[in-house]
């Protein structure tokens, strides 16, 4: 009976990255590890913000309304082409 001797696998093996990202909400610099109770948000707020935002269904249809009016005469369409 020969058993495997599984090499013990650290997952911290000596390379210490730090995991940080923008926030989703307002694009801070957020931890995402264990310390951070809201990542991948920075904060409460940001989180609570994102889930009133999913609920309230923004993120479902991403509808970007346009200002210019296609016949407004001051914005001509540039002839570049
Ligand atoms: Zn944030």
């Amino acid at each position: 009976m020969s058993e495997p001797s599984e090499p013990s696998a650290p997952e911290s093996a000596g390379q210490k990255t730090k995991r940080i990202a923008a926030c989703p909400q307002c694009g801070a610099s957020t931890r995402l590890d264990a310390s951070n109770l809201w990542r991948p948000f920075c904060c409460e707020r940001c989180k609570l913000i994102d889930l009133g935002d999913w609920l309230s269904g923004r993120h479902a249809l991403p509808v970007t309304e346009t200002e210019t009016d296609p016949l407004d005469p001051d914005h001509p369409r540039d002839s570049d082409g």
